[in-house]
């Protein structure tokens, strides 16, 4: 799998200010300790510009092409449910998470056409989902959290601090990417944003 992070992980945008160690850290999934939802099945992340799932299935030869050309280290080879002789590509961002970074490679190197190159704007991987009930901003236990929206690459137009009776906490909107920075960074444990296939 890559691991020369120099090639294209500097996408401006995101990690201005981020220190070269920290971006490393980030590629090799130093984050914060956290769980998976206990019982909760690993949503199907595609990597970005992938085909609907059952296309995807039909045309992806499993070479991980795509795993190799990440700067992120993010895409992995998990075996297909159900197909136990195949594996296929999958991003499971309380891992390492898509850092949409600015070559997007692995849609080009896709040798099969399971994935297509797409504009950044309209990737696709998924959408996020808060659980306001363990959301510590939501929950009033540390109303201070806004590590998923100030990480979130893609900005206020996929995620942002809303403020109602209730209190006040991340609300996902259209913009939102997929990527799963936000359930990467965040410090609840399960993550309180997860990232979900969008219904087909
Ligand atoms: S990072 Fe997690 S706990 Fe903090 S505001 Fe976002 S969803 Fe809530
Ligand atoms: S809300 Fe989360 S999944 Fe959506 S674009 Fe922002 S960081 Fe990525």
């Amino acid at each position: 799998m890559a691991t020369t992070p120099e090639r294209q992980i500097n996408r401006k945008t995101f990690f201005k200010e981020a220190p070269r160690a920290f971006l490393r850290a980030f590629a090799e999934g130093a984050a914060p300790e956290r769980q998976a939802a206990d019982g909760e099945p690993v949503p199907r992340l595609r990597p970005p510009g992938a085909a609907p799932e059952a296309e995807f299935l039909e045309l992806c030869c499993g070479v991980a092409a795509c795993a190799e050309a990440c700067p992120a280290d993010a895409i992995q080879i998990r075996p297909i449910e159900g197909e136990p002789d195949r594996a296929a590509p999958l991003i499971v961002p309380a891992e390492a998470a898509c850092i949409l970074c600015d070559e997007l490679d692995c849609m080009s190197a896709c040798p099969s056409g399971a994935l297509t190159p797409v504009p950044r704007g309209e990737v696709r991987i998924g959408l996020a989902r808060v659980d306001a009930g363990r959301c510590l901003s939501w929950a009033g236990i540390d109303p201070g959290c806004n590590y998923c929206a100030d990480r979130c690459p893609a900005g206020r137009e996929a995620i942002r601090i809303d403020k109602n009776d209730a209190g006040h906490g991340p609300v996902v909107e259209s913009a939102c990417t997929g990527c799963g920075v936000c359930e990467y960074y965040c410090p609840a444990s399960p993550a309180a944003i997860r990232v979900f296939e969008i219904a087909q």
